[in-house]
């Protein structure tokens, strides 16, 4: 059994489509019979609202409205309704309820498949999730929306023979831009990359009409005062105009696709009492001129990613339009001309994703019950069945194992339309056949078992399945890195190590081991942390989002963790962001272990300030750094981004603690957006330090196995870092570099470890206190005693047990080896 039914959750409109025998049919509202349902919940005489009647409520009674919530997923930004108080969740959660009464038939299903922009992080894709739950459905599967359009694209129902190649997703709905980087190969689909602005729609085409035209229009014919704030404002005195203003702005715009000029009319008062009509005509050219800041920021981000893969114009074959947006000729028209790729607008822009949501859901098996393979339910005998449900070839391969007492046995597969027969075959544990396919059809097989009377057996295996001529996706892509963050013991500081890449397919599992950077005292409070961060690799960890956090305390430890211990740490996301951490001390032989589906992000003001000035400030230093090198063409860059990152600074600070818009939200992904372009170009200069302090290590590691001695186990090992030199330097990953320096240090030290001649000066210099006084010299004393006797007595392992109690000993300040404080690994 597949999921079959496909959710497109969308900001301003949401739809749902089921697949079936191969095709997909895509619901209609039983009231007004539209296709889509505007993702709008009211509440009005305890009476609950959702689509269309709920939108046209904002223009008499905003307060008992809510919409674009989308934008507000997994952040804890809750709505006012009628006076009543929902969450993002809850209110998504109204919409799906609702669109589960488009299916007429009375179906019950309790398995959906929900889209996401592919650029939702992993709290906004478990907060979609929660609200699936919440609608009553027990199985929730997240899909990219740029997939989900590629799918119905690559699935329709005319399209001739396809060729293997490359075309962008170009999705610009009401709420979100999505693009993505698709390719086609041997009959499989890939998401390459993304880009995407959560906060780039069509509502913001509206507002903007309203902003730049209509309320200048107006401040022309009245008297009025802080008209935009008495506007903007819930409890503004205009509010209420201006939600109608944002409607008809949106009407004007619809027509603007269509007609050349379209007019805005409406009443009101002004500050004085006074009443104004107002009628305004709005010319195409002067909506493009509205456009065209929005346009170029997505003709920009395309620009990235095309400069990210290295990839020119020629390579793409097209543009796939999709959303309400891509119905504007302007974008249309621009598309085509700025990137010269043909546009494609194949696909209906508003059914499409809901469309390919259902042809995943037609693939993807139930998790309830019966999993991947169907399972035969008599007791004794059990089968599974595999195959795949959606392929382009003419023959598809069927395996089918057994198990139980299968003796006497026969097995037929059938065709159902006749046309095909294995006839009677003995079972035997591994069955295989391959099963030809009717083209472009829905092919359903049945599998029976006869005994040796040829009686039926009844295992209730269902059917077999498989759609011919549809595409399937190979995976979905991770839309940011996730990395774990480690201490960087030499500067004090913690870094990210990458786990998962960018653009890696869902799902991912690792294991890594880590080392303890520092000893946890068995009962003592210092603690071992485990932080699984969201976000650019290359990014400081406080600029990155917190997805999964284990905290082990040294009152948990059954003895102490000793510095230079092995950590083994095993991260797991699967297809829908649920994050797995597991972790085990080998020391104490302990493991711990957490599920994380974090659904709520926090925008605190307060800090969002904090780290808008320390931005700033990190970016003087950096034009400073940059013009002192002489380096003016990356400073002018910077001094760009500068004055954007001050823009931001200044409306945080206009910005009241209690705003209702998603202006905070803007500026928190601004400002990360801004925080990795100041990082792309300053990162080849710490490239370049970094490639340095790697062949300084170089030249002191072999002088250190000079002076030490190494032994040929520990040689070897060196070559084997050095024959990855090549490959990793041509990287120009700092990470890896850094890696690779650690590496070679951690060698280093296990050289000299080794050797009698450096334990004896190490303690030498801790004896002359080259490395400080102690905190507690009576005992420092003892142990320097001890540690005369072990060299005497050649004793070389008490030695080491001796310098690292003295170590222990030194004051926090002077124990840079020793580095306290951070996550504790490294
Ligand atoms: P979402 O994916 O955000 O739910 P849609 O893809 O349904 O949104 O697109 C909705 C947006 O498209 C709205 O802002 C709507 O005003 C706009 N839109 C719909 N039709 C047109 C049109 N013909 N011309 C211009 N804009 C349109
Ligand atoms: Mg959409």
């Amino acid at each position: 059994m597949t999921i079959n039914f496909g959710i497109d959750l969308g900001t301003t409109n949401s739809a749902i489509a089921k697949f079936e025998h191969g095709k997909v049919t895509v619901f209609r509202n039983p009231i007004g019979q539209k296709q889509t349902l505007p993702s709008v919940v009211a509440l009005r005489k305890e009476r609950r609202l959702v689509g269309e009647k709920a939108r046209e409520l904002l223009l008499q009674a905003p307060d008992l409205v809510a919409a674009s919530f989308k934008r507000k997923m997994g952040t804890t930004d809750t709505y006012q309704v009628a006076g009543q108080t929902y969450s993002p969740v809850e209110l998504s959660a109204f919409v799906l309820q609702e669109l589960k009464s488009f299916v007429h038939s009375g179906e019950q299903f309790d398995a959906t498949i929900v889209t996401i922009p592919a650029s939702f992080d992993t709290i906004q894709s478990n907060a979609t999730k929660e609200a699936g739950y919440k609608a009553g459905f027990k199985e929730v599967v997240l899909l990219q929306e740029p997939i989900a359009a590629s799918l119905a694209y690559a699935n329709q129902e005319e399209r001739g023979e396809f060729e293997d190649g490359k075309w962008l997703v170009y999705d610009l709905g009401g709420g979100t831009f999505d693009v993505a980087l698709v390719s086609i190969e041997d009959g499989e689909m890939r998401i390459l990359d993304h880009e995407g602005d959560n906060f780039l729609g069509g509502t913001d085409f509206d507002r903007e009409i309203v902003e730049q035209l209509v309320l200048p229009y107006l401040e022309s014919m009245g008297s009025f005062e802080n008209l935009l704030e008495e506007s903007r404002s819930l409890d503004g005195k205009y509010n209420q105009l201006y939600q109608s203003l944002l409607l008809k702005a949106e009407n004007a715009k619809v027509e603007l696709s269509v007609a050349k000029v379209s007019e805005i009319e409406f009443t009101t008062t002004d500050d004085r009492g006074e009443e104004i009509d107002g009628f305004l005509s709005i010319t195409r050219a002067q909506f493009e001129s509205i456009l065209e800041p929005f346009f170029s920021k997505t003709i920009g981000m395309i620009g990235e990613m095309f400069q990210r893969n290295r990839l020119s114009a020629e390579e793409v074959k097209f543009v796939l339009m999709v959303g309400g947006s891509t119905y504007i000729p302007y974008i249309r028209e621009e598309v085509a001309k700025r990137l010269r790729i043909a546009v494609n607008t194949e696909v209906d822009p508003t059914t499409a994703v809901s469309v390919g949501a259902a042809y995943y859901a037609g693939t993807k098996p139930l998790q309830q019950g019966n999993p991947d393979e169907m399972v035969g339910q008599k007791a004794e005998i059990q089968v599974k069945m595999a195959y795949l449900k959606a392929t382009q070839e003419e023959k598809e391969y069927f395996a089918a194992r057994f198990e139980g007492p299968i003796e006497g046995l026969n097995y037929r597969i059938t065709r159902l339309d006749g046309g095909f027969d294995t006839g009677l075959k003995p079972v035997s544990a591994k069955v295989s056949e391959v099963l030809p396919l009717v083209k472009d059809t829905y092919n359903q097989f049945s599998l029976k078992v006869f005994d040796e009377h040829n009686n039926p057996v009844d295992l209730n295996l269902g059917t077999i399945g498989i759609t011919h001529g549809k595409y399937a996706v190979v995976g979905q892509p991770l839309p940011q890195d996730i990395c774990l963050e480690v201490d960087d013991v030499e500067n004090e500081t913690t870094v990210l190590e990458v786990v998962f890449e960018k653009n890696a397919i869902l799902p991912l599992k690792k294991t890594i081991t880590k080392q303890m950077t520092r000893t946890i005292a068995k009962g003592s409070a210092d603690r071992l942390t485990i932080s699984v961060v969201e976000g650019p690799g290359i990014a400081l960890p406080a600029a990155n989002q917190t997805i999964g956090f284990i905290s082990i305390s040294g009152e948990d430890l059954n003895r102490d963790l000793v510095r230079g211990s092995d950590v083994e740490i095993i991260l797991e996301m699967s297809e829908s962001r649920d994050l797995k951490i597991s972790a085990y001390l080998l020391m104490t032989d302990q493991e711990y272990e957490n599920v994380f589906t974090p659904s709520e992000r926090k925008v605190d003001l307060f800090k969002l300030k904090l780290e808008l000035n320390s931005l700033a400030h990190k970016v003087r230093h950096e034009i400073e750094d940059a013009e002192d090198q002489g380096n003016y063409e990356n400073a002018q860059k910077m001094v760009d981004l500068e004055f954007d990152i001050l823009g931001l600074l200044d409306r945080a600070k206009k910005l009241k603690d209690k705003d209702t818009t998603d202006e905070k939200f803007q500026i928190e992904d601004g400002k990360r957006k801004l925080a990795q372009q100041v990082d792309a170009l300053t990162r080849d200069k710490y490239i370049i330090a970094v490639k340095n302090d790697y062949f300084q290590e170089k030249r002191d590691m072999e002088a250190v196995i000079e002076t030490y001695e190494a032994i040929p186990e520990d040689l070897r090992r060196y070559d084997d870092l050095l024959s990855e030199e090549k490959v990793i330097l041509a990287t120009s990953s700092s990470l890896r570099i850094k890696d690779l320096i650690k590496q070679i240090q951690r060698l280093k030290f296990s050289i000299r470890w080794k050797s009698r001649r450096y334990i004896r000066e190490l303690f030498a210099s801790l004896v002359y206190g080259r490395f400080g006084s102690f905190t507690d010299q009576l005992k420092a004393e003892m142990l320097i005693e001890q540690g005369n006797k072990a060299i005497e007595e050649d004793n070389d392992s008490q030695l080491r047990v001796v310098i690292n109690q003295l170590f222990e000993l030194l004051p926090p300040a002077r124990r840079t080896e020793f580095y306290r404080g951070g996550t504790g690994i490294g």
